[in-house]
């Protein structure tokens, strides 16, 4: 029989991505989202792709219990769960606090909660590479130590120590999941990253100037300590992401003893904004105008993690290069310049 997975914040930029590659896989998904951050049609996308209808939405908010046990009780027993539903918007973190703790904590309390009261204790949990803080050496390894600096990150670490209480405490698998740079999209260009407004990211940034809906990208500083001075981050293809949870949720299906993993997703190799910059106009022959502006407040120089645990404990690293993140970020954009609200 087919397992059942929830996938919380399913709608959105990894979710919808993750929701294709287990349907392709032939799980049978319920997603619960509120599309506070997305939209229906990365579902109905999602289903077409997948040429599969085993996918049921269940719209609701993870802290609200009601509509937790709904998605739970929608058909048969929940195997495991992907919890995504969160908000991870740095800036606004720090001008709105309690509301970052609210979601991101409150909300995956919740979620546990229902998952004891339906003796579901399979999760993997959307943790980020942010909790390691302003690192001074490189490549980061997951037992070094974390020291988030805003609240975005200090939520997800908390989650990630209340996960840990509970796999003490009973017959829990839990796998945190420490992304770095997501970005690009599905090949097909069906499905991709639908920011709201003015990007907050590079990498949509990038997209838009080359699609001519910003005129340039301003670049945060290149007086930093890396190779050309501007940041370095890991960046890696949202469907390696993707691919990432497929067989974190085997490793934690197939496992016999209750456990713990936490585990960096990144390719390993950190690229500069330059690098990307000019990796995006190599893949697509567009040129991205930039000019230089002042450091972005909260930035960090250089975040690069050591992917090696995840190859060694789930079999799992990186296969897609920048060139194709760059390839399939800009077949999104082209066939979507307004991103799923191009559809009428
Ligand atoms: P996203 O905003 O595209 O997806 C989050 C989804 O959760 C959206 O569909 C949104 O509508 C939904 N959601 C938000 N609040 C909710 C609530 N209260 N109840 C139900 N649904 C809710 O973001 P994403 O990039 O796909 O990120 C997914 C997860 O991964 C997030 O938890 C994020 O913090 C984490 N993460 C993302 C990145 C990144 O760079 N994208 C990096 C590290 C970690
Ligand atoms: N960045 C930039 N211009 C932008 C957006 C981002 O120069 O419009 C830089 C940013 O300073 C950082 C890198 O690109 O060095 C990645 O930023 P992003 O916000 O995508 O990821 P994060 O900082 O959250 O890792």
């Amino acid at each position: 029989m087919a397992r059942r997975v929830l996938i919380t914040g399913g709608a959105g930029f990894i979710g919808s991505h993750t929701a294709l590659v287990l349907l392709e896989q032939g799980y049978e998904l319920v997603v619960l989202d509120n599309f506070d951050n997305s939209s229906p049609e990365a579902l109905k996308r999602v289903k077409t792709l997948a040429n599969s209808n085993a996918l049921e939405l269940v719209e609701g908010d993870v802290r609200d219990l009601d509509a937790v046990n709904r998605a739970f009780d929608r058909g048969g027993p929940v195997d495991g769960v992907i919890h995504f539903a969160g908000l991870k918007a740095v800036a606004e973190s720090v001008a709105n606090p309690l509301h970052y703790w609210d979601v991101n904590l409150n909300g995956s309390r919740v979620l546990a909660t229902a998952m004891e009261q339906h003796q579901c204790r399979t999760l993997v949990f959307s943790s980020t590479s942010t909790v390691y803080g302003e690192p001074e050496v490189f490549p980061l390894h997951e037992e070094m130590p974390t020291a988030p600096v805003h609240p975005y990150a200090q939520t997800k670490l908390a989650v990630e120590q209340m996960l840990s209480a509970l796999c003490r405490s009973g017959d829990w698998r839990v796998a945190c999941l420490r992304y770095f740079n997501p970005v690009g999209a599905h090949p097909s260009g069906r499905i991709g990253e639908d920011p709201l407004g003015t990007p907050n990211n590079l990498f949509p940034f990038i997209t838009q100037v080359a699609a001519g809906r910003r005129d340039k990208l301003r670049i945060f500083g290149q007086d930093y300590s890396t190779h050309d001075g501007t940041g370095i981050r890991d960046y890696l293809h949202v469907m390696d992401l993707a691919e990432a949870h497929s067989v974190t949720l085997d490793h934690l299906f197939h496992s016999t003893a209750p456990h713990q993993l936490t585990l960096n997703i990144g390719t390993g190799c950190g690229l500069s904004v330059l690098d990307v910059v000019r990796g995006f106009e190599k893949a697509t022959g567009l040129p991205i105008p930039y000019e230089v502006v002042a450091r972005r407040p909260g930035d960090v120089p250089k975040l690069e993690g050591c992917p090696q645990k995840a190859k060694d404990i789930l079999g799992w690293s990186a296969k897609r290069d920048l060139a194709q993140m760059c390839r399939d970020g800009w077949t999104w954009q082209q066939a979507n310049p307004l991103g799923y609200r191009s559809v009428p």
